[in-house]
């Protein structure tokens, strides 16, 4: 066996087909919604050159700095295989000279993101993710509905999400609360873990992304941004709670929420669920108004927000995995080779009906297939035999109940869009 290519690389896994109903189910959703909302699908290319994420994520983030897949491709370029979807969106945007044309644009974006991260239980190195990005606006009022489409989507889902909030500030006033924030680190960096004490002094902020024990008491005695804000960015922040508030929806001010990264300004949310325990984020976003100029473009407003599908999928409620198990409408099954091609000339006819039909083409006696039907969760097996056959006519057994009738074999497409229960 030690020959056989049989393993994936590690934190890498296969989604398989159990697992994908659910997937597709939030998927499915996610579409929806996002179109009620006026979201249209984006897909930019998963490899993307190394400087679009160094520039728009940071240098000094551990995404950029340790976690990235990167590698000369063959023409020696450096490429990476994207950490988050939000640097290529923009990218596309920019690319595609999309701020010319009127309004917001707004887009989302479902697919697998890369990141080497340590091994971790529920962590994997390709990773899925849901996101939304609305650009060119800075109302706050658009803060609030992208909040509320992240919310109502975990809603549908039947998905119980809480709403954390804060302010970052903006280029004016967060540099003047990094000073402050610089200073009183100064007076505890030696008390702090060694990722803390690099931060002290080149990135501040992240000092707060820390988990070590020992770094938080120090941390919790830090100023918060939210007190240091400028008067535009208070007032932003306030008219954002206010539409929050007519909304109807509730949330947590966290003076503490700062994003990891670097272009966030202003709005910074997290949505957790009660039921992950400590890794309890579903999802975060927020505004990066200065992003586009990072990448070389106009000044352009924009926030965005990304859901982690691969823990969505783990806590969806029971009645909604249910729902993700697509079972075929009719199973057919059959005795000797004429009645197998009656049978398939039943299922094709029904499935240009729309109706989702399964043969099992290893079968044998009557009795394993009926068996395979049951394994597979459908109701209704559709069985044709020599008998059958010769009088034209097909029995339909109920699995549920063991009733069994017969039907003429023309008439088949009729009765059954007559008692059509749709299967999802
Ligand atoms: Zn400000
Ligand atoms: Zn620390």
């Amino acid at each position: 066996m030690e020959d056989l290519i049989s393993n994936s690389l590690p934190g890498m896994r296969d989604l398989l087909p159990e697992e994908m109903g659910r997937f597709q189910l939030v998927e499915e959703h996610a579409r929806r919604v996002f179109a009620q909302y006026g979201f249209a699908e984006i897909r930019t290319s998963i490899l993307e050159p190394t400087e679009l994420f160094a520039r728009g994520i940071g240098d000094d983030t551990d995404i950029v700095g340790k976690e990235m897949y990167t590698f000369l491709d063959r023409s020696k370029r450096s490429v990476t295989l994207r950490p988050e979807a939000t640097a290529s969106v923009v990218r596309a945007y920019l690319q595609n000279a999309m701020y010319r044309s009127a309004g917001v644009t707004k887009l989302y974006y479902m697919g697998p993101m890369f990141r080497h991260e340590k091994k971790q239980k529920g962590r994997w190195r390709q990773f899925y993710q849901i996101g939304a990005e609305a650009l060119g606006s800075d109302h706050p009022a658009i803060d609030a509905e992208m909040i509320e489409m992240a919310l109502w989507l975990l809603k549908s889902l039947g998905v119980e999400a809480h709403l954390l909030l804060n302010s970052v500030g903006c280029r004016d006033c967060r540099p003047r609360y990094i000073d402050l924030l610089r200073s009183e680190l100064n007076k505890c960096v030696t008390d702090l873990c060694e990722d803390c004490q690099r931060r002290a002094s080149t990135n501040s902020l992240r000092v707060f992304d820390c988990k070590v024990e020992r770094c938080q008491p120090f941390i919790e005695t830090l100023p918060a941004i939210s007190e240091h804000l400028c008067q535009e960015c208070a007032e932003h922040f306030a008219k954002v709670k206010g539409c929050l508030d007519e909304a109807g929806i509730a949330y947590t001010f966290v003076p503490r929420l700062v994003r990891g990264l670097d272009y966030y300004i202003r709005t910074a949310f997290e949505i957790v669920s009660g039921e992950l325990g400590a890794q309890n984020a579903l999802a975060g976003g927020g505004r990066y108004d200065g992003l586009s100029e990072a990448l070389g473009g106009p000044p352009v407003h924009a926030l965005g927000f990304a859901l982690g599908l691969d823990r969505l999928v783990m806590i969806l409620p029971e009645e909604q995995s249910a729902k993700s198990q697509r079972k075929p409408e009719l199973f057919l099954a059959y005795m000797g080779e004429a009645a197998l091609i009656k049978v398939s000339e039943i299922a094709r006819d029904l499935r240009h009906q729309g109706f989702s039909c399964y043969l099992d083409f290893s079968a044998g006696t009557m009795k394993s297939q009926l068996r395979m039907a049951n394994k597979l969760g459908t109701r209704h097996v559709l069985i044709v035999g020599d008998d059958e056959l010769a009088r034209n006519v097909a029995s339909i057994k109920c699995l549920d109940d063991s009733r069994q009738w017969e039907i003429a074999i023309p008439d088949i497409g009729a009765y059954l869009n007559r008692f059509r229960i749709p299967n999802s």
